[in-house]
């Protein structure tokens, strides 16, 4: 038996229960078994004596015996209660169900150990409902005198009687068939580091028996996660920049200078200048430039594509920039011809409405060069799309596009073009690392000047007069106003009714026609949201009633007023994405974020985060602090992130920054892992980058 044998051959074991665990925990084999962690402990490894306990105990263990049972109450009332003592006191255990069985398994004198919490009643300990079990059953029991592991189950494993003792003994089960795990991590490495050997840290991680050794367990196998996460992308980062030559943009021509010195009429931040340089160094460096471009929303990445893009026209390159909604590729469209006015570059817009005899033009003009960028949406990457020379791809919102459907821009073989990643959502350090950590990062830590900073209030929904009444006054100053609605798809149909009833009463307090009231959500044809959202573009309609469809990069200057209902639903990054949809323009803005009287605490926390700051990075920081790293995007839209099974990336930074470090080490001395005492880790380190979604993007 070794890791790659099938569970079935366990004892323990059938083909029924192999289904249930392949289907319910993804647990195919001996080593997706062993790699199932605990997520708590209980400690066994203490018996407590009755005279200790006080009312501060939590759950306990006692020795002893049961010496009397008595039967009281009739009916619902009907009670067991047995009197139990370990010599130093005595306690009651008390159980209300299943008393016919229990009354059968006591027996008056045998040793037991329970477990539970006890209850401090008119001088009386009682436990109620507490496990039990005979000492010399205990005794044989893997976590006896131990630390024992609580493994989350789902309600069909329990229902067959897979709960979390029957896993734990599976996995004893497995221990006593495998005596030896070969460690990927080389000998040199483990001592240098004082990490536990990989089969000891399994076991120990299990049945740890006590708390020093399952720290070691925890930290050997963490560091594994994020180690070979590293390794993977240092290795990546080294091959691309080695191995991938990239096209040289070498001069700096005529569409650059003359929109500088023309077009453009703002100061660009120093944030921008120095993002710009990062990335010209890369396109004269004759390797691929791949770069992540971050910045808080408003922060000026468009003008920055958009002179990036240029370089590439002024070398005889065409460019693209591909967005991740209709909307947002018009959006950028209207930027990007606007601002290119008068500089006689061919630009053309590509969505799924594209009219075919467009369309017809599009390819043809791509193919024959003439067309000099293109911005659309997913369209871009259909196989009927073939540049002649494309030099740079800008990708905008970087987390709904795939890895795979970036490579769908070039062909196999050719010299790929120049990667930009653009994306506003803010990345915790460590996320971007793990995320990210084979791209090269470019970070606009600058707002433009004279940008006022959005005033945030919360609010109850007491101040509803009030803030209508605000409104109101906005109105008649000639702004404009967001009011959003969550939509969270598990219940789509109630927040419709949320949305639709919300919509209705703005529609009371804002009657037409005085008032133009719109309205955008997810369940509305294409062309019906893209109306909707022209008319609140083009200042038709005054209040925009929407849906979450608006959080992503749309740019109406004139709105200074999101007002977001429900407020304590969204995450906080979610928020400060709606929030950053106001405060474009030079007026002041105002964002409102209105919840029930009384929320979570941590809806609380997210409230005040919002209210005290502005910044993107440190709300995102809190973000992943307040909610861990897989909901940040909200898992169910994105399909990202990468979870680690056992590495925790708001608490684990420094075993991170460590891995890193080491990962840089060794493929610094053995780039291609192929060193025969690396031979194990190349295998993980290729699974790996199978699994990723990053990968090598040509
Ligand atoms: P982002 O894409 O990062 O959210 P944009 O590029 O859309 O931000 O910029 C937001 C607004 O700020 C745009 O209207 C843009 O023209 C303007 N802007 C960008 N850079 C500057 C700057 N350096 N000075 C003044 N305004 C700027
Ligand atoms: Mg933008």
């Amino acid at each position: 038996m070794n890791l790659d044998t099938d569970v079935t051959y366990l004892k323990g074991v059938g083909p029924k229960r192999a289904q249930l665990l392949a289907r319910e925990l993804d647990i195919f084999t001996v080593k997706d078994l062993l790699y199932y962690f605990p997520f708590r402990y209980i400690d066994r490894s203490k018996f407590y004596k009755i005279n200790e306990l006080t009312t501060d105990s939590t759950f306990v263990q006692v020795k002893g015996k049961v010496i009397d049972i008595v039967e009281e109450g009739s009916g619902n009332k009907r009670r067991l209660k047995a009197l139990f003592t370990d010599g130093t006191n005595t306690a009651e255990l008390i159980w209300f169900k299943g008393l016919n069985w229990i009354k059968q398994s006591i027996i008056k004198g045998v040793e037991y150990v329970i477990f539970g919490k006890p209850n401090f009643f008119r001088g009386m300990i009682s436990f109620v409902h507490p496990e039990f079990e005979p000492f010399e059953k205990f005794q044989k029991k893997a976590y006896s005198g131990k630390l024992q592991p609580i493994y989350s189950t789902t309600e069909k494993l329990k229902k067959n009687y897979i709960t979390t003792k029957v896993l734990s003994e599976i996995i004893a089960n497995a221990f006593e068939k495998i005596k030896n795990i070969p460690d990927f991590l080389p000998e040199y490495l483990r001592k240098r580091l004082g990490l536990l050997p990989l089969y000891e840290a399994l076991k120990n991680i299990h049945f740890p028996e006590d708390q020093f050794i399952l720290s070691k367990a925890e930290y050997r196998l963490k560091f594994d996660e994020l180690f070979i996460n590293q390794l993977a992308l240092v290795k990546q980062k080294r091959l691309r920049t080695e191995k991938i030559p990239g096209y040289v943009f070498e001069k700096i021509g005529d569409y650059f200078m003359k929109f500088y010195n023309e077009k453009l009429h703002f100061e660009l931040t120093d944030a921008q200048k120095r993002v710009l340089k990062e990335i010209r160094r890369d396109f004269k460096s004759g390797r691929q430039c791949n770069r992540l471009l971050q910045g808080d929303v408003g922060s000026g990445k468009t003008v920055v594509a958009l002179m990036s893009m240029l370089i590439a026209l002024d070398n005889g390159f065409q460019a693209c920039l591909m967005a991740p909604t209709e909307i947002l590729a018009q959006q950028h469209y209207q930027t990007f011809t606007q601002m290119l006015d008068g500089l006689d570059i061919n630009i053309k817009l590509l969505t799924g409405s594209t009219k075919t005899r467009e369309r017809r033009i599009i390819h043809h003009q791509l193919q024959t060069g003439e067309l000099q960028i293109l911005i659309g949406t997913h369209a871009l990457i259909e196989d009927t799309v073939q540049f002649k020379k494309l030099g740079l791809a800008i990708i905008d919102e970087q987390h709904r596009f795939g890895v795979a459907q970036r490579a769908k821009l070039w062909q196999k073989g050719k010299i790929p073009p120049h990667v930009i990643v653009m994306t506003a959502t803010p990345i915790p350090r460590t996320l971007a690392m793990t995320l990210y950590g084979d791209l090269d990062v470019s970070i606009i830590d600058q707002m433009p000047p004279g940008r006022k900073p959005v005033k945030t209030w919360h609010v109850t929904e007491r101040y509803r007069p009030k803030l209508y009444k605000f409104i109101k006054q906005q109105i008649q100053k000639g702004r404009q106003v967001y009011i959003v609605y969550p939509l969270i798809k598990e219940s789509e149909k109630l927040d419709y009714e949320n949305l639709e009833q919300g919509y209705e009463r703005i529609l009371q307090v804002f009657p037409p026609p005085k008032y133009r009231v719109g309205m955008v959500h997810g369940q509305m044809k294409p062309a019906e949201k893209e109306e909707q959202m022209r008319l609140f573009a083009e200042g038709k309609t005054q209040i925009l009633v929407a849906t979450t469809v608006i959080e992503v990069g749309v740019n109406v200057p004139n709105a200074t007023v999101m007002v977001i209902e429900s407020a304590e639903r969204f995450g906080l990054s979610q928020l400060h994405q709606l929030r950053g949809r106001v405060g474009r323009g030079s007026d002041q803005s105002y964002c409102i974020l209105v919840t029930k009287d009384r929320i979570s605490k941590d809806a609380l926390a997210r409230m005040h985060a919002m209210t005290h700051t502005n910044d993107g990075f440190k709300l995102a920081e809190l973000d992943m602090k307040l909610r861990g790293p897989g909901d940040i995007f909200g898992t169910a839209q994105s399909g990202f992130p990468y979870l680690f099974k056992i590495a925790n990336l708001t608490k684990d930074q420094r075993i991170l920054e460590l891995a890193r470090n080491i990962a840089q080490e060794v493929i610094q001395q053995d780039p291609m892992l192929a060193k025969p005492e690396h031979l194990l880790l190349s295998k993980e380190v290729e699974k790996e980058i199978k699994r990723s979604p990053w990968g090598l993007i040509s």
